[in-house]
């Protein structure tokens, strides 16, 4: 069983950004752990940090269990500033989970996406690129293999974000994306939060969305929904894919430039689980 590491520097991304994929990889019997960076005790209306850590932190675990998540990691970092965060800190803990769980695919930020206006977006995703060299050197942070920890590469790395100019692959979700707006929705305070930012712009507008004001009174699931699946039609329509189909867009990294050589001087090791075939580096199913 190959496992997935997915990297959300709040509890709500990795619903967010790739939830219908991660459901879909634990479908299929991958272990998927999600990494959580930060604590996410401002991210609610009307609460305590106290309560707002503890409502979001139950909130994650039922929408971890909807996607079919095997564990969570907590980093704990005080939310909102990791721009205040030392990347090379921050590095160390994701080489050593990498180290840990010896994921084959990483699921992260894209440190190249545009319009992104989150820092605990932009560091983490910066951290977490550089991670993926770090945690091969066998200089960096030794004090990992005194718990009997090695070196370690991980093989995929997909990339996602609000805006990706140099995505390079479709995932299809079509049988997965009812999970991940239940799970999207099991964010209940989080995402109140963020409905709540829509209806103040819109005030200053001059308007009101109606169907924003009831998700920000509890009902989520109508907008939520419509929100998903419009994003997941637009990018199986943008692939060619047929109506009715749903899916969630990448950049999808393996070996780069080297792609093509090592394809062709690659050997299978006795004993090493099959790797998946992806379509997007010309491989056949
Ligand atoms: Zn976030």
């Amino acid at each position: 069983m190959h496992t997935a590491l997915v990297i959300s520097p709040h509890a709500d991304d990795a619903a967010a950004f790739c939830g219908a994929t991660l459901a879909k990889f634990a479908a299929l019997g991958w272990r998927i752990v999600l990494v959580r960076v930060t604590d996410d005790a401002r991210d609610s209306m009307n609460l305590t940090a106290e309560d707002t850590i503890r409502v979001n932190t139950k909130e994650l675990h039922t929408a971890a269990k909807i996607m079919g998540i095997a564990e969570i990691e907590e980093l704990g970092f005080p939310t909102d500033t990791l721009g205040d965060v030392s990347r090379v800190e921050l590095r160390e803990r994701f080489v050593y989970l990498f180290r840990k769980h010896q994921p084959y695919a990483v699921f992260s930020f894209d440190p190249f996406g545009l319009h992104e206006n989150n820092l605990d977006h932009t560091i983490t995703a910066q951290a977490v690129d550089e991670a993926f060299w770090v945690s091969t050197f066998d200089k960096h942070h030794p004090e990992h293999f005194e718990e009997g920890l090695a070196p370690f590469s991980v093989c995929e790395r997909w990339y996602f974000g609000r805006d990706l100019p140099s995505a390079n692959h479709v995932e299809d979700v079509t049988e997965h994306i009812e999970t991940c707006i239940n799970a999207l929705c099991a964010h209940k305070t989080m995402m109140r939060n963020t409905v709540n930012q829509l209806k103040l712009q819109a005030q200053t507008w001059g308007r009101r969305v109606p169907v924003i004001d009831a998700a920000v009174d509890g009902a989520l699931h109508p907008l939520l929904e419509q929100f998903l699946m419009a994003r997941a039609h637009t990018v199986a329509q943008s692939a060619g894919l047929p109506e009715g189909q749903y899916a969630e867009l990448f950049r999808l990294e393996r070996f780069g430039d080297l792609e093509p050589l090592m394809q062709a001087l690659g050997e299978p090791i006795d004993g090493a689980r099959p790797a998946p075939r992806r379509a997007t580096f010309g491989e056949e199913a």
